[in-house]
């Protein structure tokens, strides 16, 4: 998990600096002024500023930042999970044209996660195995096993997520899909499609309980559709 809150952290870092400047533009040294704030909390870490450079990479490969020329990083600002406010007066913060709205902070909460999962599973569906096209990307969902809000509270971490697309999703949030969590078999309440077993992925550990919660609090079950 240490990469995903390295992440976290230097995705945090960069909006504040880019908030601070009002500029979405900001280079390495800028990050690297940072220095202490990274050491105090990664404490174990001796090569912090390497960590850092890898882990820009690793967000300008989600799509959270661009790489210029001349060692220059660019936010992006189209980035759908940065949270944008509405600007209040004297508050820093960098203005978006369109809407006259600021960055100010980023839900990190799951969707840097959850973008990081879609990126890893290049936007294939774990149930079917298919991928959204659209006009020059992909697309897929993230669906949160174990729902995250009231009153499941479910845990916002890797292996309470899987990666589906919009169809499979909404099966899954209405109870009409689950996962065995024995075999990862998929099957359908109503017998809709033969039983599959899961698409995963060597690295994604799945959360066997959060599987036995939707299996036996949510698949089957109607009026269940308070969707997160
Ligand atoms: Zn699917």
């Amino acid at each position: 998990m240490s990469q995903w809150s390295w992440k976290q952290a230097v995705a945090e870092q960069s909006v504040n600096i880019v908030n601070s400047n009002k500029n979405a533009e900001f280079d390495l040294e800028q990050i690297y002024a940072l220095e202490s704030v990274f050491r105090e909390r990664f404490p174990k870490n001796r090569h912090v500023r390497e960590k850092i450079r890898q882990t820009l990479q690793r967000l300008r490969d989600i799509g959270f930042l661009e790489f210029l020329r001349g060692g220059r990083y660019r936010l992006n600002l189209a980035f759908t999970d940065l949270e944008l406010e509405t600007a209040r007066a004297g508050e820093p913060g960098i203005s978006v044209p369109e809407t006259r709205t600021v960055v100010r902070s980023i839900r990190i909460r799951n969707t840097l996660l959850a973008t990081d999962m879609k990126h890893r599973y290049e936007n294939v569906c774990q149930v079917c195995q298919e991928t959204v096209q659209l006009t020059d990307a992909t697309y897929a969902e993230s669906h949160h096993v174990k729902p995250l809000g009231s009153p499941h509270f479910g845990p916002d971490t890797e292996g309470n997520i899987l990666v589906v697309c919009p169809n499979h999703h909404v099966m899954f949030d209405r109870g009409a899909l689950a996962v065995d969590p024995t075999d990862l078999l998929v099957s359908h309440i109503s017998g809709a499609f033969e039983p599959r077993f899961l698409f995963i992925l060597p690295w994604h550990n799945l959360n066997r309980r959060a599987l036995e919660y939707h299996q036996s609090r949510i698949y089957g079950k109607k009026h269940l559709s308070r969707k997160r």
